[in-house]
């Protein structure tokens, strides 16, 4: 072989040797055994390559990565198919959610799709998390997500709470009953614990637990109040019941005072009879007057028995209408201060018994009235809902009294900068829903930022440290098309968008449009 050829070939195989030396160190880490072989082989071919070693490892290293191949195919054919079963129950989740539902569904049909590099697997493993991301930000999945990063608490099973969409909801129903009974009993024990309970989470168990606690409770509430309306109703029948007897007393005595009457009238006929029969056989005047005398006495007496008869009669009645009237006005007061207290539990059914609000009642009546009105008058209707930004961290860091007083604050202040015919609820936990009769959009729009801007520069101090509030915005008008449901669905989103977005901000039908 001439020298040049020599040389060629040698720079070649050093190519070659690096080559592989590159190769190996970029699959480091793949796996052990892989790994053990491939450093040994980059010490054959290293320095001054010993060709005959290297071609030992190069056959045990082909055997290895043929195993490996295959244990490879199988591993990407298993990660495939979990990812598909994560995607599917992720799809039977967020069934209600049109955006969700597309995004799952495409990614399920990438993922029925032929893979041929690993790099791919990486791509839908990573969509298939933000998917799922995007779920708990949404609060699909009911998972506490925001507690999780902050306090992770051992005791709570997120697991079944997961799988049941409804669990958030009740539990923010369960909140609210809770917080109207503590109102009205805020020394109960059992209702004491509950609150203590749900704030620190529980799982679905505990939770229908105390539901049943609560409904109990309500039963109970619901009897007594039962039982105060029977005993007005009972008082109402003894005072009629009593009326009753009088006036069947009185009718009576009148009864009596009449057979009196007819019996004297006989008597006064009788009289006169017999003065007409004195002066028709009379043949003196002296009998005629003495008998005239008499028969006029007897008159008189007659006469004077039935005018006593007649006020006593009368002393009678003023004495029963005068009973009547009495009990009349018992009766007025006993139903005023039953009608003062039917009116005040409408109230209260009514009312948010934390914020002082409206409820979600309330503002379910509210709107059925405003959407009534907005079919007649054609005028625009306008739904807000607000959401006040990272209040759980509130709680989180200054306790939950805070929370609550935050929550009173933020009420009075959103309920101080609307005027009627505006209406506020509190929709439930930190959310709250606005109703805005003849008012378009643009209105709206300007309103809320105007309110926004306005809370965000309001000063709030927890434990000596300034602490900024602010809230997300989503508002939406009727349109012919909509129902009350699908206004407050498209409102809804707006907000999440808002907070999607970053928080502190309003989002409408103007901004989407744009
Ligand atoms: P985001 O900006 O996404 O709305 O975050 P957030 O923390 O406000 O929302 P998240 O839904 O995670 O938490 C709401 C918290 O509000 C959780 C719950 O404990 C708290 N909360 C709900 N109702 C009340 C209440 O009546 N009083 C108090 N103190 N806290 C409440
Ligand atoms: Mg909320
Ligand atoms: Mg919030």
């Amino acid at each position: 072989m001439e020298a040049k050829q020599l040389q060629a070939l040698k720079q070649n195989n050093a190519l070659l040797c690096q080559f592989i030396v590159r190769l190996s160190a970029f699959y480091e880490g793949f796996s052990d055994k892989l790994d053990d072989e491939l450093r040994t082989l980059r010490g054959h071919l290293s320095g001054t390559p010993n060709f005959s070693l290297a071609a030992v490892s190069i056959d045990k290293l082909n055997k290895a990565l043929q195993h490996q191949e295959v244990t490879l195919r199988k591993y990407s054919v298993e990660t495939l198919s979990s990812l598909e079963d994560a995607m599917k129950q992720l799809q039977k989740i967020v069934f209600e959610d049109e955006e969700l539902k597309t995004l799952t569904t495409n990614e399920l049909i990438k993922l029925n799709q032929p893979h041929n590099d690993i790099f791919g697997i990486y791509k839908l493993f990573a969509k298939a998390i933000a998917l799922h991301r995007i779920a708990l930000n949404k609060k699909i999945v009911g998972l506490k997500h925001s507690e999780k990063e902050i306090t992770p608490d051992p005791g709570t099973s997120s697991s079944t709470q997961n799988e049941n969409p409804h669990y958030r909801s009740i539990l923010v129903e369960l909140n609210q009953l809770i917080a109207s009974y503590a109102q009205k009993k805020p020394n109960d024990k059992q209702l004491m614990d509950i609150k203590q309970r749900l704030e620190q989470g529980m799982d679905e168990d505990q939770l229908l637990k105390s539901c049943v606690v609560i409904l109990r409770m309500i039963v109970q509430d619901a009897m007594s109040e039962a039982s105060f309306t029977g005993k007005v109703i009972q008082s109402l029948h003894n005072s009629l019941g009593q009326i009753n007897n009088e006036v069947g007393e009185s009718i009576k005595g009148s009864q009596s005072q009449f057979e009196q009457r007819k019996a004297g009238n006989e008597q006064l006929k009788s009289h006169i009879d017999s003065i007409e029969e004195a002066v028709s056989v009379s043949d003196s005047l002296e009998t005629l007057k003495e008998q005239t005398q008499f028969c006029v006495q007897n008159l008189v007496n007659t006469l004077s028995e039935q005018q006593n008869n007649d006020e006593q009669g009368q002393e009678a009645l003023m004495a029963l209408l005068s009973s009547m009237q009495e009990k009349i006005n018992t009766l007025q007061q006993q139903t005023s201060v039953y009608k003062k207290k039917l009116a005040e539990q409408v109230m209260q059914s009514r009312t948010d018994s934390l914020t002082r609000l409206p409820n979600r009642q309330a503002y379910n009546e509210k709107l059925d009235e405003a959407f009534a009105q907005y079919k007649e008058s054609g005028k625009p209707l306008a739904v807000a809902v607000v959401d006040i930004d990272h209040f759980k961290s509130v709680n989180d860091r200054f306790g939950h009294a805070a929370g609550d007083k935050t929550l009173q604050v933020v009420s009075k202040f959103l309920k101080q900068h609307l005027k009627r015919p505006e209406f506020i609820a509190r929709w439930g936990g930190e959310e709250f829903v606005m109703l805005f009769p003849d008012t378009t959009i643009e209105m709206v729009e300007d309103k809320l930022n105007a309110l926004r801007n306005k809370l965000a520069s309001m000063p709030f101090k927890f434990k000596q440290e300034k602490v900024k509030i602010t809230a997300s915005f989503g508002a939406t008008c009727f349109n012919t098309n909509d129902s009350t449901e699908s206004v407050f669905e498209r409102a809804d989103e707006y907000l999440y968008q808002a907070k999607r977005d970053g928080r502190n901000r309003v989002v409408t039908d103007l901004s989407t449009a744009q």
